[in-house]
């Protein structure tokens, strides 16, 4: 059988740094753990641009719907600031997401016990912390028509359409309850059922679909308490589902309660292939942060930790994506930080590279 096969697309500014850990961190376990992956390599964003005067080429996305799994770094960066909206280091993300067609964000919550003290919450609030947020990526109000800026009598009118459809809200809701019986088997679905009739129709639907999942518990809550909800006992929580837009501002909302962008991972997963398993990409929360690209300061943990999301959701390999959250784990609780992960009472930070150096020497560690 072949090697399952892997579509890298460092991107821009830090992009490249995070993704060179992570190829090693790959590299590890074909040499250790008999994991093999067929490891390709293209370009995307501002490097495609200045390539090929377009933020993704069509080869390369003709690789990445044949792939089993895309893990992209970041895109974007003060260079490409004035280029035109259409050719803009985000598009060639965008492309991606909607030609993939990936419906469903996956945004993890999770705190490493040895940085509860960076949430702005209490430790205690967020120690153990691990919830799952699963976003509608493809409808809704960032996608409904009509919408623009209109006259209406001696006004302008901005409108925006939320637009549903049942097919939509249950796909998303099937990748939902996966998730959730691959966990703690407890799903709060999300919306304004009170004031929105997509909110109800998103209700009915999610209901319809629990019956198929009999051992998942199915709860409801209005977004706005969802929010609240979210930074008053965030442990309530297992995975949560919601809209494109509510999901947006409420996935970056619990995202923070675990302390750095530095640590986010995310994948967007899409329907399954011929082979059962989802279309997928995966990349850190994070941009290319530029500034402090080249300077060897970016933490690779979120980049790591998507790779650690592809091991589970793409090729089936969950007790190794364990096995390298629990070096991220062992890192951090050895003390070992980047820059972003600095109290301001001192110590020293360590690279990119030497952070790759600890996280393999973790993973020889768990053998
Ligand atoms: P950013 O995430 O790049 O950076 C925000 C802050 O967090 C910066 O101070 C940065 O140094 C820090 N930071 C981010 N990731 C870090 C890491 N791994 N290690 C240490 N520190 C880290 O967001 P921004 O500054 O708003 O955007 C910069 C560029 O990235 C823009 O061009 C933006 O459009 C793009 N962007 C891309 C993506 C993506 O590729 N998915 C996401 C967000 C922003």
């Amino acid at each position: 059988m072949s090697n399952p096969s892997l579509l890298i697309l460092a991107g821009d500014g830090i992009g490249p740094e995070v993704m060179s850990q992570v190829q090693r961190v790959i590299g590890w376990f074909g040499d250790n753990r008999g994991l093999n992956f067929d490891v390709s390599e293209d370009l995307v964003g501002g490097a495609a641009y200045d390539k090929h005067g377009v933020p993704l080429h069509d080869d390369t996305m003709a690789k990445a719907q044949e792939v089993d799994a895309v893990l992209l770094g970041a895109v974007g960066g003060p260079k490409y600031d004035d280029l035109d909206f259409s050719v803009k280091p985000e598009r060639g993300l965008l492309r991606l997401r909607k030609e993939m067609d990936l419906f469903a964000n996956l945004r993890p919550a999770q705190c490493f016990d040895a940085l509860s003290d960076f949430s702005s919450l209490k430790t205690e609030l967020v120690a153990g912390l691990d919830i799952m947020i699963v976003r509608e990526l493809t409808s809704g109000v960032y996608f409904g028509e009509p919408r623009g800026i209109f006259e209406e009598g001696n006004e302008r009118v901005g409108i925006n359409t939320q637009r549903y459809t049942e097919s939509e809200i249950e796909r998303g809701a099937r990748a939902a309850f996966d998730l959730a019986m691959k966990r703690d088997k407890r799903l709060c679905s999300m919306e304004k059922a009170n004031v929105m009739e997509s909110g109800i129709l998103w209700r009915q639907v999610v209901t319809e679909v629990s019956k198929d999942y009999p051992e998942v518990e199915l709860s409801h809550m209005y977004a706005d308490n969802g929010a609240m909800q979210l930074v008053r006992a965030p442990k309530q929580f297992d995975v949560i589902y919601t809209d494109n837009l509510f999901g947006d501002i409420l996935s970056d909302c619990a995202a923070m309660l675990t302390g750095s962008l530095g640590m986010l991972p995310s994948a967007s997963l899409g329907a399954p292939m011929d082979n059962g398993r989802p279309k997928a990409l995966y990349e850190p929360v994070h941009g290319s942060a530029p500034d402090i690209a080249g300077q060897g300061k970016a933490n690779p943990c979120a980049c790591v930790l998507s790779f650690a999301m592809a091991l589970r959701y793409s090729f089936g390999e969950g007790g190794e994506a364990d096995r390298l959250e629990a070096a991220v784990e062992k890192v951090l609780a050895d003390g070992v930080r980047t820059g972003d992960l600095m109290q301001a009472d001192g110590g020293t930070p360590v690279s990119t590279t030497e952070m790759g150096d600890a996280l393999l020497a973790a993973l020889d560690a768990s053998l």
